[in-house]
């Protein structure tokens, strides 16, 4: 099963340090043989600042899955002139390595109304990642916060396929996203498992299986915040899926699987 949207990158020290996260990784594709899942071995790994950037392509080369680069607003909390060299620094590694197979999106960035930072002074970094991902023809890994209709106004006239990952809004917003474009993903993850989710449970239901990919997230979060190991999680996810939609879980995966390779293709 793809993993559309894993921070997998943030179990390993360093990039020539991955062995804990490849540790994960091999649990991770050991569970799902066994539950007879052999597609299991495709994630993404989002890069979100350019610390982690090395550490995710290092580790997408390793297992040979994908990785993306961004910055995401939660690493935007920094002095203005610091802000300048990230987004130096972003173009330039996409500049370099924009050609790497395994590099298939921009992202995770994105708008988080909750932050110090304001959205004033991050919508500029995203709108230069959203360029530059049209530019390069890449997929865009979204973050959205409590600014949902700042970042719609953004995405409306982006032509590469996009998702927002970690979705938990109502219908309507599930609605008002896919309505945008014909590319465009809701990233469904473990908040599906929380009890009483109602709102939650309504946009899987009601919105199409090729308009979901599916995902983890954090591998720490995961074991933090539910009593379900990661290499568990998206079997689980999954599973929550195929019963609300009412059908076998071999098609949530076929169907899921197929939208993450759709929209991480490369598109050149
Ligand atoms: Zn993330």
């Amino acid at each position: 099963m793809f993993d559309s949207h894993c921070h997998l990158d943030f179990l390993a020290n360093s990039p020539v340090n991955l062995d804990a996260a490849v540790a994960a990784y091999r649990e991770r594709c050991d569970y799902h043989s066994a539950q007879h899942d052999h597609s299991s071995s495709m994630l993404l790994i989002p890069g979100v600042a350019p610390e982690q950037w090395p550490i995710a392509a290092a580790l997408a080369a390793r297992l040979n899955c994908c990785y993306s680069v961004g910055l995401h607003p939660w690493w935007l909390d920094v002095a203005p002139k610091k802000r300048q060299s990230q987004m130096l620094a972003f173009r330039h590694w996409l500049d370099e390595h924009s050609q790497d197979k395994l590099c298939r999106a921009v992202g995770e960035c994105g708008l988080d109304g909750t932050r110090k930072i304001a959205l004033s002074e991050q919508l500029p970094v995203l709108e230069q990642q959203l360029l530059a991902a049209q530019e390069s023809r890449l997929a865009v890994v979204l973050h959205c916060v409590k600014a949902h209709a700042q970042l719609q106004s953004q995405l409306k006239s982006l032509s590469v396929p996009w998702v927002i990952h970690g979705f938990y809004g109502s219908l309507q917003l599930a609605e008002q996203y896919l309505s945008l474009s014909t590319q465009s993903y809701l990233g469904i993850g473990t908040m599906l498992l929380r009890s009483g989710n109602n709102k939650l449970e309504r946009v899987v239901q009601d919105i199409p299986l090729s308009r979901l990919v599916l995902e983890t997230d954090e591998p720490r979060a995961v074991k933090g915040e539910l009593n379900i190991p990661w290499y568990k999680a998206q079997w689980a996810v999954a599973q929550r899926v195929a019963d609300l939609k009412q059908c076998p879980i071999t098609d949530v995966i076929k169907q899921s699987n197929c939208n993450a390779e759709l929209l991480f293709a490369r598109l050149i």
